[in-house]
């Protein structure tokens, strides 16, 4: 038995409060977003209210405090992920400015031919700035495929992978199914063909501790507000080798070494990538959410949830014409799923009038929808603060929706 002592928990997350449309809140979009702890809510107003300055330049006390501060939370994410140094944390506004970060910096490296793999079940964010890449370079993309049953074949990747692959980037979770990709053979047969790997860890960081150099990633992204902290932060992970070797993202303040009209000499790392006054509220409230979770353990979170999973599913199957997209044996707590004959969108708009929130939509992985042949799908992500009691309520919603529906 799991010791999570969930009612606990719920008391620290405010918005669980809430009513919507008459019912008590039952929050199931956590892979959108997740909630944010009064723990966390209490670090972002003790900022504004004492001790809120720009950082890194002022000689002022206040300054210097914000400074002190932004600089443990980056202490405290590389600790998180176990990289080996904190100039290979690099604060971003989230994990699609860190992969824009790492694709622009490609350009400078790649040539016309050479390869990028990325895989068949990616979000959007981690498809497009590569397509961008390969525009610019005349590099060429290549997709891992996966099967019904919505994992990656392997088989297919170690066909494609080859001497003239540069690069390899996917997810470590699924947004869309929920799949727990074998990260770490993936990362050691990219290797042995000289590619870096970059893990969107969006997904996977509120479920699973990674650690960098035990997987030996190149770049590893994640975004805060999925892991109770606040939105327009995030952080890459990179390897130092690889953050020398790219060119900066962006130019301005903070990012310099010296500038003169004739040449500018770029900061060392990690400020050479943190261009202009960042969100220094965002990076301390980052740390004290990382923090928040930590102190309940990733291991509790994740043995927790997949009772939860287990539950979902087994109670969703139960209903008349369910189709559940997604069903490896390893995957985070996200259910993915239709219901014949009726369209995603009117569930998830009955459901919500009950107090409900999921997720409806092809969840910016359009090309898995089509893998499946479908608009789109009812998402159901599930959190550490989440209860069956909520999961019962939520099964109630589907099958009065469907009766209205059918
Ligand atoms: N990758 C994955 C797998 C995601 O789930 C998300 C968020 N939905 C992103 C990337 C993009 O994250 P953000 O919008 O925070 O940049």
């Amino acid at each position: 038995k799991i010791s999570l002592d969930v009612e606990k928990i719920r008391k620290d997350f405010p918005i669980l409060k809430r009513e919507i449309n008459g019912y008590p809140l039952v929050y199931f979009d956590n892979a959108a977003t997740s909630q944010t702890p009064q723990q966390v809510i209490d670090v972002i107003v003790d900022y504004y209210s004492n001790y809120n300055a720009n950082i890194h330049r002022g000689v002022h006390s206040l300054s210097q405090e914000a400074t002190d501060k932004y600089e443990t939370a980056r202490r405290k994410i590389q600790q998180h992920f176990n990289a080996a140094n904190p100039e290979e944390i690099i604060f971003t506004s989230g994990t699609t400015h860190g992969i824009n970060l790492v694709a622009n910096g490609f350009s400078a490296l790649l040539e016309a031919g050479d390869e990028i793999l990325v895989s068949a079940m990616e979000h959007h964010s981690n498809i497009v700035p590569w397509q961008m890449l390969c525009e610019k370079t005349g590099a060429v993309l290549k997709v891992i495929p996966m099967n019904q049953e919505g994992e990656l074949i392997y088989s297919s990747f170690e066909e494609l992978i080859s001497e003239k692959t540069k690069v390899v980037f996917l997810n470590h979770v699924s947004n869309a199914l929920g799949t727990i990709n074998p990260i770490k053979e993936i990362i050691k047969k990219a290797h042995s063909v000289d590619a870096a790997v970059l893990i969107d860890g969006a997904q996977a960081a509120p479920h699973i501790k990674a650690d960098v150099q035990e997987l030996d990633v190149d770049f590893y992204v994640v975004s805060a507000h999925k892991m109770c902290g606040p939105t327009g932060v995030g952080v890459l992970y990179g390897k130092k080798k690889w953050l020398e070797k790219l060119p900066p993202y962006q130019g301005g303040g903070e990012m310099i070494s010296t500038v003169t009209f004739e040449k500018t000499t770029y900061a060392d790392l990690p400020h050479k990538f943190e261009a202009g006054t960042p969100n220094i509220c965002g990076g301390i409230a980052f740390g004290a959410a990382i923090d928040y979770m930590n102190k309940i353990g990733f291991d509790k979170i994740a043995a927790y949830e997949k009772e939860l999973l287990d539950y979902g599913t087994s109670k969703l199957l139960e209903i008349e014409g369910m189709q559940i997209y997604g069903i490896s044996r390893d995957k985070t707590a996200v259910i993915s799923f239709n219901i014949e004959g009726l369209h995603p969108y009117d569930i998830g708009t009955l459901v919500d009038k009950m107090g409900i929130a999921v997720r409806t939509g092809h969840h910016c992985a359009q090309p898995v929808m089509d893998f499946y042949n479908i608009p789109g799908t009812i998402r159901a992500s599930f959190s550490f603060y989440n209860t069956k009691t909520e999961i019962d309520r939520f099964i109630e919603a589907v099958k009065k929706a469907k009766a209205m529906l059918s």
